[in-house]
């Protein structure tokens, strides 16, 4: 599956944490993340992920793109809810196109946990009968 990451500044270094703890699951499926994320994840997990653009250069948009192609399985979008900068990722528009496609999104570490345990025991491979070169 395609499991696009994003994660605001305030947030990275828990998307670091999370990617590390779900490593052995992560690493059986094909990341996509914003420029920063994606890189801070793959320095410090050893995962090999595809990086687009840094979110305030466009970023956000390459993933919508791919959501809105039906490219992306599952978006993990730690937001900061207090504090994001304005450069940072407009979560309504990331949140309202999954919506459209029926992406599953977690926009916080503890839906995260869920979506990633159903991932592994089975629970999304309805998305690979939509897209089966997934
Ligand atoms: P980044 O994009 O991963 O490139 O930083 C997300 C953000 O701007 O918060």
């Amino acid at each position: 599956m395609i499991i696009a990451l994003v994660a605001h500044d305030s947030k990275k270094e828990l998307m670091v944490q999370f990617c590390t703890a779900y490593r052995h699951i992560l690493s059986q499926h094909q990341l996509i993340a914003t420029g920063t994320t994606g890189r801070l994840v793959e320095e410090n997990t050893g995962l090999t992920v595809q990086k687009f653009l840094p979110g305030g250069h466009g970023g956000d948009q390459q993933i919508m793109a791919r959501i809105a192609c039906d490219e992306v399985d599952m978006l993990l979008f730690f937001r900061d809810p207090i504090s994001a900068k304005p450069s940072e990722p407009n979560e309504m528009n990331l949140l309202r196109i999954c919506d459209v496609h029926n992406i599953p999104v977690a926009t916080n570490i503890a839906t995260a946990e869920v979506l990633i345990h159903g991932l592994e025991h089975g629970d999304l491979d309805w998305r690979t009968i939509l897209n089966p070169q997934h």
